[in-house]
């Protein structure tokens, strides 16, 4: 789960970490009264949306000349014209697809004078399995483009849980952004802070980008974009308030509350799973096969009659796809019982696309009985090279 930058800011500060003050707003009143409380007198007026590149962005509705999603402002006027040119239309970034995303909440935040911008995130690293912190001097840039480009200006620093941070993780910080006396002391003060955050909360990605030095020698954070591992959130209701439901894809919202892990993507055949590795093995195979899957899903090792239908659904709101291919090893719930569940919610929403059903394990044969008895036009299938295949070649057929 994401939030936005002005929870993200709130949120590092209880930890302690820099940052200017500032106000959320979600009217162009709202944007005015927020400045009148900060002291000026340079405001910054920012989109708040899920997505990065706002200061390069462009307004759908404005046209190539206009400005971007963080705009700086002097007077209450210039704060109000800027809220109103943002509130309610469609910023287009970097990181939001062409379709970009509509702005309903904006952030008023003191301007800050500054000398150099840096970069620091912490992240999962994968490869060691540790927290890591990474430090760039390449601040206030798509981080992408360093990596790719200049990936020697980019350094990781893992830390060991058993030790947790450790001053030498702070200096190790502050050499790589080149700062020395009272900044690296700042800059290693920040790290720690943001370890915290970092742990405090289960966070799954904490970017600071930029980490801006002022021209009065002070570390603050100006961006920051702030995700927790949604596998944790249970033991954090405080965060689970910070959700904008609208910021999410809406089929990922409605499995979310059915408890289906599922993922979006651009192919043409819906899948329906359970387990994580089967379904990425079923993905593969699809792709093998020369197309391409339209979604993850995971139904889990409980699927039950309402998950499955739910599943259902989820896979045929999508436009995009063209077949079905149900792939379920009946461990601790058996095939029967996950046969009749596909047949009651196949009828249920009257599927008009194929669907190739393999299914393997207890009870395989009561459960490819119901399926071969339903009366609906379900493919079976034997293993999982056997469904795939099927599952493209029907595809083609009814195209
Ligand atoms: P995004 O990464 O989405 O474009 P940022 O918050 O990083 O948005 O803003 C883009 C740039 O705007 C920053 O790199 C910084 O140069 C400038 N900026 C952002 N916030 C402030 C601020 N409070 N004061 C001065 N400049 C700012
Ligand atoms: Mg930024």
């Amino acid at each position: 789960m994401n939030i936005h930058e002005y929870q993200a800011k709130e949120l590092l500060a209880k930890f302690g970490v820099p940052v200017p003050a500032g106000f959320a707003a979600m009217s162009a009143d709202e944007a005015v009264e927020a400045a009148a409380k900060l002291p000026g007198p340079l405001y910054v007026v920012k989109a708040q949306i899920h997505a990065g590149g706002r200061g390069k962005g462009k307004f759908k509705e404005l046209g190539p000349d206009a400005k971007g999603g963080v705009r700086l402002a002097k007077t209450a006027d210039e704060v109000r014209a800027a809220a109103n040119d943002m509130l309610g239309n469609t910023l287009v970034t970097v990181q939001t697809g062409e379709h970009g995303k509509q702005v309903n909440r904006l952030y008023v935040t003191d301007g800050v004078d500054i000398a150099k911008e840096f970069y620091l995130a912490l992240l999962v690293d994968r490869v060691s399995g540790r927290v890591a912190l990474v430090a760039s001097t390449e601040g206030g840039m798509d981080i992408e483009t360093v990596a790719h480009d200049t990936p020697e200006k980019i350094h990781s620093f893992a830390v060991d849980p058993a030790t947790g941070f450790m001053p030498h993780h702070g200096r190790a910080v502050a050499n790589a952004l080149g700062l020395k006396g009272d900044l690296a002391k700042q800059a290693a003060n920040v790290s720690a802070k943001l370890y915290d955050a970092f742990m405090g909360t289960d966070a799954a990605q904490i970017e600071i980008n930029p980490l801006a030095l002022t021209t009065d020698g002070k570390l603050m954070v100006l961006d920051a974009k702030v995700g927790f591992d949604s596998n944790a959130l249970f033991r954090h209701k405080d965060l689970l308030a910070l959700r904008d439901e609208t910021e999410e894809d809406p089929s990922e919202l409605e499995a979310s509350k059915y408890d289906l892990a599922y993922i979006k993507l651009d192919g043409d055949i819906g899948c329906m799973v359970n387990g994580a590795g089967l379904a990425m093995a079923t993905m593969d195979i699809i792709k093998l096969n020369g197309m391409f899957p339209a979604n993850f899903l995971d139904v889990g090792g409980g699927a039950n009659k309402e998950k499955v239908t739910a599943a259902f659904k989820i896979i045929l709101a999508d436009p995009a796809v063209k077949g079905i291919l149900v792939n379920i090893f009946g461990g601790i719930m058996k095939c029967d019982i996950i046969a009749e569940g596909i047949v009651a919610a196949a009828k249920e929403v009257n599927l008009s696309v194929p669907l190739v059903v393999r299914l393997e394990g207890t009870n395989v044969e009561e459960g490819k009985k119901i399926l071969s008895t339903s009366g609906l036009a379900i493919v079976p299938a034997n293993d999982l090279g056997d469904a795939a295949r099927k599952i493209v070649a029907e595809v083609k057929k009814a195209a």
